[in-house]
């Protein structure tokens, strides 16, 4: 479809960790963005450098009441979503809500202004996985009714409701389902186990283990899933089913631990806690199809994406990095 060469690329949890990189390489690459953010885990400092660009701009709002945007708009990436346990505990409720009512407003603001529209699913939506690695076609062990569930069952609904708009309204819809990324930009106290154990590690405080530590995840980095993101926004038309974007090296969180003390040269020490409710006890993604699809791998390895990330949070102002939410 032709577009006007000026239309936008909207940007919804803009201002968050994820939006913030995606907004930064949208605009590298010539693009005029406008963030949607409530800022509730997101904040403007992590957007404050591109305003010097002329071509974005932050509007606070909350993506569970709709919006309208008088410009042309040529796409939407909808990543509002607290994506944090501990955040998106906090008031389960709204989380579920930003999940369905937000990806119902953004895809009818896509549908009024025909654009593209791609949704951060997330790897969650296969619970606590009976298979490894997951491969797309796996529909997941989910709880409907645990402290995960207004996550998880939001997202698994997002998928839904763009199921149905790309049927029946023949929407041009994506749909990644991102596994754990981390990096620079991440909010030390937003509490995932990177950034925790990062910032632990830095103030020689304990380092929170849940449970055994023998639960795995597999890390990507946040410069490798950004590129994933935009070629799937990109590809050519009939990809509208679920892409998994992540990084297929699992590590135990043990690993992970060992890894993080390695590199700072830390004092700080192992502490285990209670193990969290329905917490998955292994996560690795199939990326056959991204990388049949979209040409995708990811290129950094954990090895150096830590170091990127040690580098970045050793730089931060104290506060910043005081303490960890655990
Ligand atoms: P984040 O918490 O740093 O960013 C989320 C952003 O969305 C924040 O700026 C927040 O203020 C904003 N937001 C939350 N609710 C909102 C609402 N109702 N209206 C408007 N803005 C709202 O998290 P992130 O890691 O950047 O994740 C971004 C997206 O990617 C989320 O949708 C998340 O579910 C998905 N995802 C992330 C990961 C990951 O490992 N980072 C993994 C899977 C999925
Ligand atoms: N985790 C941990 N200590 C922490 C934070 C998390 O041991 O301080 C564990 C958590 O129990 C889970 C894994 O690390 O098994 C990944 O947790 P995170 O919150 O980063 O993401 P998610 O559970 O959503 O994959």
């Amino acid at each position: 479809m032709a577009r006007a060469p000026d239309a936008v690329t909207i940007v919804t949890g803009g201002a968050g960790f994820l939006g913030s990189h995606l907004c930064t390489r949208l605009i590298a690459g010539g693009a005029r963005v406008i963030a949607i953010d409530n800022l509730s885990t997101g904040n403007r400092a992590n957007v404050a450098h591109l305003h010097a660009t002329g071509r974005f701009s932050l509007i606070e709002h909350d993506i569970i009441m709709p919006i309208e945007i008088s410009e042309d708009v040529s796409a939407i990436y909808n990543l509002a979503c607290p994506a944090s346990p501990p955040k998106y505990q906090i008031d389960p409720v709204h989380t579920f809500r930003t999940s369905i009512d937000g990806a119902h407003n953004m895809l009818e603001l896509a549908k009024r202004k025909t654009a593209r529209i791609l949704q951060a699913s997330t790897s969650e939506v296969y619970g606590d996985p009976e298979m490894s690695p997951q491969p797309e076609s796996y529909f997941g062990a989910v709880n409907t009714y645990g402290p995960r569930a207004c996550y998880d069952e939001g997202k698994r609904g997002a998928e839904t409701l763009f199921y149905e708009y790309a049927r029946a309204h023949g929407l041009e819809t994506r749909i990644a389902r991102i596994f754990n990324t981390y990096g620079p930009r991440m909010d030390a106290q937003d509490g995932r186990v990177v950034s925790n154990f990062v910032v632990q590690a830095l103030a020689g405080d304990d380092i929170t283990v849940y449970g055994t530590g023998r639960q795995t995840r597999s890390f990507c980095y946040v410069d490798d899933l950004i590129d994933g993101l935009i070629r799937l926004m990109n590809s050519d038309d009939g990809i509208n089913g679920p892409v998994n974007l992540g990084n297929p090296r699992e590590f135990t969180v043990l690993e992970l631990a060992e890894m993080v003390l390695d590199k700072t040269g830390s004092p700080s020490r192992l502490r285990f806690l209670d193990a969290l409710q329905d917490d998955p006890k292994q996560r690795r993604p199939d990326i056959t199809l991204a990388h049949t699809l979209l040409g995708w791998q990811p290129t950094v390895s954990l090895h150096d994406g830590l170091d990127r990330m040690i580098a970045h949070f050793a730089q931060a102002p104290e506060q910043q990095r005081a303490t960890a939410l655990s």
